[in-house]
């Protein structure tokens, strides 16, 4: 060290130069000067002895300034030695030449593994070509800092801050003078504040799974760690590795939460540092930690809207830094941008869901239901493997709801939902598109046998009945199936053929199910075609109204007439209602067709004698305050006494709220209402006595009471019931004399059924309520 000290010249020979040549140009000045006033040889003879004068002079000044100026260099040597920033010589070839002791630590090297050595033997090798550039601007007189990278023996790299001069002394070889300034700490912060910007914008663009594993490469990579990895916590009492900064399974999958350092930092909601983690006491560390080699370790709670799930940990080894305040305050900076983005996908998740669920079960809804079945149409279209749709509709459930309301029904709704999703595979599903139809699409039934069993399964789920409120309720389900084999197949056409389907098995009685086919195509297809002709059936004025006897038991006498309505189809025939009434309200067509119903009935009620009275039947669709208006307007045309029209309407209408103003509008003209096919619906008794009704009419299945052994109490009771109201009770469909010998004996009065009489074209009808004009002669 001394040797190479001793080589640099003493800056005293540089102030000389500076003394001697302004006093030659001074006594040069000086003897130009004289010349013109004194003549020449004076001139010279000045300038001579000015030299003389600065030369005797000359030596006496240089000795004060030498002193001043080899004070100077020991203190530049003492000042060299003790600085707090590293200083080193080198010499152009870049050998170090001398370092002070701030540069042995920056580097970590003790003196003599550096002097003599190539600085560029420590540089970060990304840093080579830039050093090598840099030295020749510095040779230029490029003064400008610049930062550079040295890596340290134990791998660490320093980040510094080099200020450079070249100095040429002329007599002895010339260096490099720099200066080296740590700024690791500072150019850390600074990466580590644009990691978390860049992290921010990350979290704009990818999912929460993907930034989450980006941030722990991120935090890993800016802390020189060994690893980084994200825990979530489980419900079971264990936090599971979400994410990691690298797939070599540096730790393991699970943790016990109350063992583990995430399962503290998350139960604790503090951030946990650990500089030993052999003398850790607050928590375990799995033992393969310390097979790495891992010593260190900091962790860090994310924080979410919805609680602590998550925790980032990372790990280094024993070398390198500890990790300090700074270390946490960024991971933690870095959790906060994940627990936004958690939030943000956690709260997208709930929207979607919610578009996608139904609410009440919390199975798929529709949309759902027809987003699947689309996707996995496309997939089995290129597999070549076949996707059944299975369409389940309760049998009666609107019964429940009536009778028992609502929260019964959705209660009914929920316990079905559960049933159905125990009986099926996990990758099947099971989406409830509305009201009491729940649909599950399979992609796992290659055979017929194994669509059959899951239908059967299915089936079967109803077998038990259901606990709602308390009491134990029956209820039972039609299916339909279609299955997609072509691969052309659209979600919408499955869901139309295993609605067919399904109403063929509701059709023949319900609790089964029915597989869409051939047959079950051409009714499709049929239907179809009624729906088309129905259209049109009105204005080519196909419908006609056939009357049915209303008949009083004692003596058969007609009271009335049922108007019943028929199509007579240009190639059908005649169609009955059961046919067709259907579809017209599913189109909406039975309230032009209703209109004309009334308006007919009315104009033959006119023609008919008084008292007889004529009953129309409505359909749920026309029950609204235009009815009201429009029946008004036909007893004025007609000129009809209001009572003579009773209006029929179904038990289910009484249910429904809107009916009853509608019907005590009607009633208010004169008009009597009629409840039909009571016994079928789920109205009890006490439904007779609240809503405002002038007849009730008993269905046909409460004839077979009659033949109970138990005896007829049910009808009985109804009978009495009715006339204890005031109403007119009529019996349906008495088909034999026996039942109507049974009717009178319980006190019923009025009945109508194919006993007296079909229901008859309009001619028929006329003949048994006007007596024919010889018979009027005969009496007179
Ligand atoms: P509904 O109102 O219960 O009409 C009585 C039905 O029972 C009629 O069937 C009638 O032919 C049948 N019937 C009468 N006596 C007997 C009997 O002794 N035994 C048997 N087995 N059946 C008997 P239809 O005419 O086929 O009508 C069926 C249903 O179509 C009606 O049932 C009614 O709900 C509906 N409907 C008929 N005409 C109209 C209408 O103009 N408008 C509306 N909205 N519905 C109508
Ligand atoms: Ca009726
Ligand atoms: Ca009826």
């Amino acid at each position: 060290m001394g040797t190479a000290w001793k080589r640099i010249p003493p800056p005293a020979i540089a102030v000389v130069a500076l003394v001697a040549v302004p006093t030659v140009v001074v006594a040069i000045a000086l003897g130009l000067l004289a010349a013109p006033r004194f003549g020449t040889a004076w001139a010279v003879s000045a300038g001579v002895a000015y030299l003389v004068l600065a030369a005797a002079v000359a030596p006496l000044v240089l000795r004060v300034d030498e002193v001043r100026v080899r004070r100077a260099s020991r203190r530049f040597v003492q000042g060299f030695e003790d600085a707090a920033i590293g200083m080193a010589i080198l010499a152009p070839d870049l050998r170090l030449v001398r370092v002070n002791d701030a540069l042995c630590d920056l580097l970590g090297r003790p003196a003599e593994d550096l002097t003599g050595h190539s600085i560029l033997e420590f540089t970060h090798p990304d840093d080579l070509i830039p050093s090598v550039a840099k030295q020749k601007s510095i040779i230029k007189g490029d003064g400008a800092p610049i930062r550079k990278r040295y890596v340290r023996p134990d791998g660490a790299v320093v980040h510094v801050m080099l200020t450079s001069a070249f100095v040429d002394p002329g007599d002895a070889e010339p260096y490099f003078f720099s200066q080296l300034q740590d700024v690791t700490e500072q150019h850390r912060a600074e990466r580590q504040k644009a990691a978390i910007a860049a992290l921010g914008r990350r979290a704009l663009d990818v999912d929460s799974r993907t930034l989450m594993n980006e941030a722990t490469g991120i935090v890993c990579d800016i802390l020189e760690a060994h690893s980084c990895l994200a825990f979530r916590r489980l419900a079971d009492g264990e936090m599971r590795l979400a994410a990691s900064s690298s797939d070599d399974g540096s730790g393991p999958l699970t943790v016990p939460i109350d063992a583990s350092q995430t399962g503290y930092t998350v139960l604790r909601n503090e951030s946990v540092v650990s500089n030993d983690l052999v003398a850790e006491t607050r928590f375990a560390v799995p033992a393969i930690v310390f097979e790495r080699g891992l010593r260190r370790a900091l962790s860090v709670p994310v924080p979410e809207r919805a609680g602590l799930r998550h925790a980032l940990l990372v790990h280094a080894p024993a070398s390198g830094r500890a990790f300090g305040v700074e270390d946490v305050r960024f991971v933690e900076a870095v959790a906060n941008v994940l627990g936004g983005a958690l939030d943000h996908a956690a709260t997208e998740d709930e929207l979607r869901r919610r578009a996608l669920e139904d609410p009440l079960t919390g199975l798929g809804n529709r949309a759902l239901l027809m987003s699947h079945l689309e996707r996995e149409l496309r997939h089995g279209a290129r597999l070549g493997s076949r996707l059944s749709l299975l369409l389940l509709d309760l049998d009666r459930f609107k019964a429940v709801n009536d009778t028992l309301g609502h929260a019964a029904g959705d209660a009914l709704l929920r316990q079905v939902a559960t049933r159905l999703s125990a009986c099926v595979r996990d990758e099947d599903i099971v989406a409830r598109p509305g009201g009491d139809e729940f649909v599950v699409v399979s992609t796992r039934t290659d055979s017929d046998q194994a669509i059959a069993r899951i239908a059967q399964r299915l089936i079967d789920a109803f077998a038990e009945p259901f606990q709602v409120e308390g009491r134990e309720l029956s209820c039972g389900a039609s299916m339909g199936i279609a299955v997609a084999v072509s691969g052309e197949e659209t979600a919408g056409e499955l869901l139309r053929d295993a609605d067919v389907a399904m109403y063929r098995a509701k059709e023949i009685g319900g609790g089964r199910f029915e597989v869409f086919d051939a047959t079950l195509r051409e009714r499709l297809v049929e239907r179809l075609t009624v729906e088309d002709d129905l259209r049109h059936a009105l204005e080519r004025d196909e419908f006609e109204l056939h009357y049915q006897p209303l008949v009083a038991l004692e003596g058969e006498d007609v009271v009335g007439f049922e108007a019943l309505l028929r199509w007579r189809h240009p190639q059908r025939g005649l169609v009955q209602p059961l046919d067709f009434i259907e579809i017209a309200e599913e189109t909406g067509l039975i309230r032009p067709i209703g209109s004309w119903v009334l308006q007919t009935a009315c104009a033959e009620l006119a023609n008919m004698p008084e008292p007889i009275y004529l009953s129309v039947n409505l359909s749920a669709l026309q029950v609204s305050h235009d009815l009201v208006d429009e029946v008004e307007g036909l007893l004025k045309r007609y000129e009809l006494r209001a009572d003579r029209l009773v209006l029929e309407i179904t038990e289910r209408l009484v249910l429904e709220p809107r009916t009853k103003p509608v019907v005590e509008r009607l009633r208010g003209l004169g008009v009597h209402v009629a409840l039909d096919d009571f016994g079928t619906g789920y109205s009890s008794l006490g439904s007779l006595q609240r809503f405002p009704i002038d007849v009730v009419k008993l269905d046909r299945v409460l004839l077979r009471a009659l033949a109970d052994e138990s005896g007829p109490a049910v009808l009985t009771a109804v009978v009495e019931l009715g006339r204890a109201l005031g109403l007119r009770v009529i019996a349906e469909g008495i088909e034999s004399r026996d039942q109507l010998d049974r009717l009178r004996h319980i006190g019923c009065v009025l009945g109508q059924g194919f006993l007296f009489a079909r229901p008859l074209p309009l001619a028929e009808a006329r003949r048994l309520v006007d007596p024919p004009a010889d018979a009027d002669r005969d009496a007179a």
